[in-house]
């Protein structure tokens, strides 16, 4: 990519007067008041957001986090580490892996994040297709976007974490077709980096645990 990340930051800061860029050897944080003008669904949502966005060095090889400095009671869509859950693994490695730039990350998921949160207070309600919370939320991605059964989700969890994967084996969603002709564009993305894969895996646990606990219901 010719456009260096920092670049990309000083473009950021250049339109966000009011953030401030600290460094530390592994990320950038983008600290301060981000001004917004979005519009989804004939919508506008104007304002200011305080947030911190931590940008990985090695963007976009490892997944920025978004906090904010308040939630709105009652909004569910945050990680334990205070983080904006902005997406499942899966959606965000498929992102990442068209090597974005930090811009277009920005517009898909801080912004649908940060629009998402003030829609939720005027209404109390999500915009964007109602996905559910958690693990349920998650899971939900796999099923819908990637077209897989809960058991062949299983599937591709066990290929990713014994490191299995073989492209010219059939797929495991029952096409018929090559793995590497079908979920192979979903599967290799995330067994080609390190980082992302550990991510992808812990998802799949906390899915896990929380289909555990529906179940004990
Ligand atoms: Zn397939």
């Amino acid at each position: 990519m010719s456009v260096t990340l920092i670049d990309q930051i000083h473009d950021f800061l250049s339109k966000q007067q009011d953030i401030n860029c600290n460094e530390t050897d592994i990320e950038y944080s983008l600290k301060g008041s981000y001004s917004y003008c979005l519009q989804y669904k004939g919508v506008i949502l104007q304002g200011e957001q305080k947030i911190n966005l931590v940008i990985p060095k090695n963007f976009p090889q490892a997944v920025p986090k978004l906090f904010l400095d308040n939630y709105p009671e009652g909004m569910e869509h945050v990680y334990q580490d205070g983080s904006c859950c902005l997406a499942s693994t899966g959606e965000i490695i498929q992102f990442l892996s068209n090597e974005p730039l930090l811009s277009e990350f920005v517009a898909k998921f801080v912004d649908a994040f940060i629009f998402s949160i003030e829609w939720f207070i005027k209404y109390g309600t999500y915009p964007f297709g109602e996905r559910e919370h958690g693990h349920k939320g998650l899971l939900d991605y796999y099923l819908t976007d990637w077209q897989l059964t809960k058991e062949q989700y299983w599937d591709l969890v066990r290929i990713v974490i014994n490191d299995n994967y073989r492209g010219h084996l059939d797929c495991l969603c029952g096409s018929k077709k090559k793995m590497r002709d079908c979920h192979g564009k979903y599967i290799l993305p995330i067994i080609k980096n390190p980082i992302l894969k550990e991510q992808f895996i812990e998802e799949a646990y906390s899915i896990f645990r929380g289909e555990e606990i529906d179940g004990q219901r």
